[in-house]
């Protein structure tokens, strides 16, 4: 059996097909929202999703989620605009994020966000530090601040609310008529029977391509060699059968990637601790980039350095705030923090020229702006932490042309009418490669762009 995405032409599914108004391919954050948002409009709802139990790299993540003008923030006094974030999105992808998307998902992630913390989602807001290009404290998380408890949650809510999750359900085919419009899908079951399913609108919402190798290695080359953090079921789907139908792409050489991922451990160390005066410093005992530009960029910064590994190195103001994050304590308990008493100790750790290290460490004081274009407020006080990291691929931000409404541009340059894409399968709004990324642009395509297409196909539809 051929296990790769095709495309079926044909005029109609098999004889007996059985048909749902509405078809979700993947139980990520963007399927479960999309399939939340249905729901409460009252249309049937069915997710395919190819594992027993839908995760992906939401799960993976450390669920942050970036909106504007949310309920939780007003209450919390946090003076915020869409048009605020719109520009922040704007301003860090460098102008190249396409307009159109970044407004449209600001515009759908806070209803979004609202109607999911309404429904019961206990959102906070993170606290303490801002991500580079955020200007404003907007990042919206479960207590635990992990992607997990927040796919836990909206799996339950998904179900308590009536969506259906069929798990196991690979889907691997696209049905489509010769008027581009889609029939449905033919999906695999663990007995590798080919099931079918038709429908009057589809929306794919499994990832982009971070989990296929040979795609990474045609689109993205200089991450051929990184660690794939995220889930093993991104692998192009969504992209592939674009490719195999000349539909429009936008972005496949934007990617998020995280300069700060322990290893040998494979586990997040947050940039929290760099925004508030944490470093990277390489084999060498040299530091080798503006860190306070952005974790996805520094990936490759890090990845450009000898052995492709740097130190996190911080000190004990810094612990603290790294261990309030679930992804550090991970790593701090898997053995990653390293502790250094003075210079001398950090130099002997990290294998380098104790003079060199010295030299590093004095360029990093208040009111200091050093060669790499860094202002520091503060300096860097004995005992030293460090952790040994690398550059990390965590999801691809390029994928399908959608429009406003997210449904799928054809290779004329038309939408067309029945399928619609979100999350990381869809052009993400990181504009090119790895430095226009800013923190929580994955959730905010994924939730604010599910509950979109979901808002716009029960509006098709008919519903309230
Ligand atoms: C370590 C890490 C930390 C991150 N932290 C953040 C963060 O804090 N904030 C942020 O905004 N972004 C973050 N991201 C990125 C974020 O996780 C993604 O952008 C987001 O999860 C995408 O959501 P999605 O629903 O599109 O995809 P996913 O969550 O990956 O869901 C896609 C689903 O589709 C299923 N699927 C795929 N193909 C098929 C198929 N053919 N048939 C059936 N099912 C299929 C998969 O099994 C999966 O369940 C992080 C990523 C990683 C790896």
């Amino acid at each position: 059996m051929n296990t790769h995405p095709t495309v079926v032409r044909a005029p109609s599914m098999p004889d007996g097909t059985p048909e749902v108004p509405v078809c979700i391919v993947g139980g990520g954050s963007c399927g479960l929202s999309a399939a939340i948002a249905l729901r409460q409009a009252g249309i049937e709802a069915l997710v395919l999703e190819r594992d027993a139990n839908p995760t992906g790299s939401t799960a993976l993540s450390s669920g942050f989620i970036p909106a504007a003008q949310t309920r939780l923030q007003r209450a919390l006094g946090i003076e915020d605009s869409y048009q605020r974030l719109i520009d922040d999105v704007m301003k860090k992808a460098h102008g190249q994020a396409p307009l159109h998307l970044v407004e449209a998902y600001v515009h759908a992630v806070t209803p979004a966000i609202d109607t999911l913390e309404r429904l019961g989602l206990p959102f906070e807001i993170v606290d303490g530090f801002l991500y580079p290009g955020h200007s404003v404290r907007r990042m919206h998380t479960m207590p635990e601040k992990t992607g997990a408890t927040f796919m836990t949650r909206l799996a339950q809510l998904a179900s308590d609310l009536g969506a259906d999750v069929l798990g196991q359900a690979l889907v691997r085919q696209l049905w489509i008529a010769s008027d581009g419009r889609v029939l449905g899908v033919g999906y695999q079951r663990p007995d590798g029977q080919m099931e079918h399913l038709a429908c009057q609108y589809l929306l794919l919402a499994c990832n982009g391509f971070g989990g296929n190798t040979q795609m990474v290695r045609e689109l993205l080359p200089e991450m051929t060699e990184a660690v794939f953090a995220g889930h093993q079921g991104n692998d192009g789907t969504a992209i592939s059968w674009g490719q195999q139908l000349g539909w429009r792409m936008g972005d496949l050489d934007a990617y998020q990637g995280h300069g700060s991922w322990a290893m040998p451990q494979g586990a997040l160390v947050t940039w929290a601790f760099i925004m508030e005066g944490g470093v990277q410093i390489n084999a060498r005992g040299q530091r080798f980039n503006d860190e306070t530009g952005g974790y996805s960029e520094a990936a490759v910064h890090v990845l450009a350095q000898p052995g492709a590994m740097a130190w996190d190195v911080f000190d004990a103001p810094l612990l603290e705030l790294l261990r309030g994050f679930p992804d550090f304590r991970d790593a701090e308990a898997a053995g990653a923090l390293r502790t250094a008493a003075d210079v001398p100790a950090l130099a002997a750790l990290i294998g380098c020229d104790p003079a060199v290290l010295q030299a590093t460490l004095d360029e990093i004081r208040p009111g200091h702006t050093d060669q790499l274009g860094r202002r520091f407020s503060r300096a860097l006080a004995p005992p030293y932490f460090a952790v040994k990291v690398t550059g990390a691929l965590f999801h691809t931000q390029g994928g399908l042309e959608v429009d406003a409404r997210c449904r799928v541009i054809d290779q004329q340059g038309q939408a067309l009418d029945n399928l619609y894409a979100a999350g990381g399968a869809a052009r993400g709004v990181s504009g090119r490669g790895a430095d226009g990324y800013m923190a929580g642009n994955g959730l905010l395509s994924a939730v604010g762009g599910g509950w979109l297409a979901a808002r716009d196909i029960a509006a098709r539809l008919g519903a309230a």
